[in-house]
């Protein structure tokens, strides 16, 4: 880790929901906020990679990634705004975890959740429904199967050329009719389909079947000509790197990439690196040598999908990053909105502005507004928790001793409230010494608390009248 460019280098693909298993025993695997925290706790624990993207296969997908990736969301909000309490109980994961994430977001580290489409015929038919639903951060759009017709499995198999597991096919296609129907397939659907980032392009010589120079130039071209059209990155992939693979086939998967990114270059298109981890430890996986290749192509900038677009992120800052910098202003310190991880919303509380905004206007009413539905709030206490309630109620007890002595003292002016009323009067006369005194004391509580709001005195008194009902009633018996 001699250069610390490295560490800036974005990784844009990384699979949450680990390595592969055998082809036959593949099934959708559900997100966990906590799976997807973890992902990138490892990443902060390290340090880097400083910009991460999970990008897990559309063929994985289930109903419960969206709900995950949402509640990670607001977990990472939570520990970037240093909320740490929060941010653990949102995403399930234990407060050390939070900890090291929330320090790698205030260090800067940026997290984005995407999606890898790959076509694959075993993704479900709704899988873009999901899709929608998650808000990808970015989508990589790469190619894993290609239709054939094969001698024994019959037409139309659908055959995942990059899976070791089906390389015997290779023979039976033949490896240049492969990377024609796969440049034919790929350049399709980056003219037709959404998408950011062109995933492993080389993705067929995977096991060292390359097609003749010539063939290879003149596809790469069409791929960088495709990519300027429709905006799209192009990836180098590092997996190749970092995996065991003979020294010549690296030389060469290396030599494809130099002349792919100096093409992507000349035509303005973005690189993105992916390291296409299938675990933690292969987070930035051979990015010492990914620098190498992009100081060899003068490539200073890198792509990482954020909301759906592609932010650039600058290895070396230049003199004009350093003077951007300056003009922008520092970023405020905002305090955790929450610590039990719970949006306002959710609690039936309003908007924290909404509430400071009462708060300055300076009244009771306006706080009393602010929350219609809370009847008992302080007046110009902006945010009711739980844990005030509490204490109120605590308190308004303690006082609700004093209202009774106070209450004693004064009978004359409790008998002169209930003329208002004829109806109530005449019932309540013959029993009204003895039903006063006893019905007084469990309302008393609430009386105090807001004595001058009509509302509650409003309600207190068809209470009164019931239990002058019931005790005269005890009294009939
Ligand atoms: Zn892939
Ligand atoms: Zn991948």
């Amino acid at each position: 880790m001699s250069d610390p460019r490295i560490r800036a280098i974005p990784d844009v693909h990384g699979h949450a929901k680990g390595e592969h298993r055998p082809f036959a025993e593949e099934r959708p695997i559900a997100y966990s906020a906590r799976m997807l925290f973890l992902w990138f706790y490892h990443a902060c624990l390290r340090g880097w990679p400083r910009f991460l993207m999970i990008a897990d296969h559309v063929n994985f997908l289930t109903f419960e990634d969206p709900g995950a990736v949402h509640t990670v969301r607001r977990a990472l909000k939570l520990a970037e705004a240093g909320d740490v309490y929060g941010a653990a109980e949102t995403a399930g994961v234990d407060i050390g975890h939070a900890r090291v994430v929330s320090e790698g977001l205030r260090r800067g580290m940026r997290f984005s959740i995407g999606v890898e489409i790959d076509s694959d015929p075993r993704s479900r038919p709704d899988a873009q429904n999901i899709v929608d639903a998650m808000r990808p951060d970015g989508l990589i759009r790469s190619v894993h199967f290609l239709t054939i017709d094969h001698p024994e499995k019959g037409a139309d198999w659908h055959w995942p050329f990059d899976n070791p597991e089906f390389a015997d096919v290779f023979p039976v296609v033949g490896p240049a009719r492969t990377w024609d129907m796969y440049v034919a397939k790929l350049l399709d659907e980056i003219e037709k389909l959404p998408g950011q980032i062109v995933g492993h392009f080389y993705a067929p010589a995977l096991f060292g079947h390359w097609p003749e120079s010539k063939k290879l130039d003149e596809y790469e071209t069409r791929l960088i000509e495709a990519c300027q059209r429709r905006g799209f990155a192009i990836e180098i992939n590092a997996r190749f790197l970092y995996r065991d693979h003979p020294e010549d086939q690296r030389k060469r998967y290396l030599d494809a990439y130099r002349r792919l990114v100096r093409k992507a270059k000349t035509k303005g298109v973005l690189v993105a690196v992916g390291s296409d981890a299938h675990s933690p430890k292969d987070q930035g996986g051979a990015f010492d040598i990914i620098l190498k290749l992009l100081d060899e192509c003068g490539i200073n900038e890198l792509a990482f999908p954020v909301n759906g677009r592609l932010a650039r992120v600058a290895l070396r800052a230049t003199r004009e990053h350093l003077e951007k910098a300056r003009r922008r202003p520092e970023r405020p310190h905002v305090p955790g909105s929450s610590i039990t991880g719970f949006g306002r919303a959710e609690l039936g509380l309003p908007e924290e502005a909404e509430s400071a905004r009462a708060m300055r206007a300076g009244g009771a009413r306006a706080a009393r507004t602010a929350s219609p539905k809370r009847k008992g709030t302080t007046a110009g206490r902006p945010a009711p928790s739980k844990g005030s309630t509490a204490k109120r109620s605590a308190d308004s007890a303690a006082s609700s001793s004093k209202a009774r002595a106070a209450k004693a003292a004064k009978p004359a002016k409790k008998a002169a409230a209930p003329k208002r009323r004829p109806v109530a009067k005449k019932k309540k006369s013959p029993v009204r010494k003895v039903a006063l005194k006893r019905a007084a004391k469990p309302k008393k509580p609430v009386r105090k608390a807001a004595p001058k709001k009509r509302g509650v005195a409003a309600g207190r008194k068809p209470a009164a009248a019931k239990s002058h009902k019931k005790k005269a009633a005890k009294r009939r018996r």
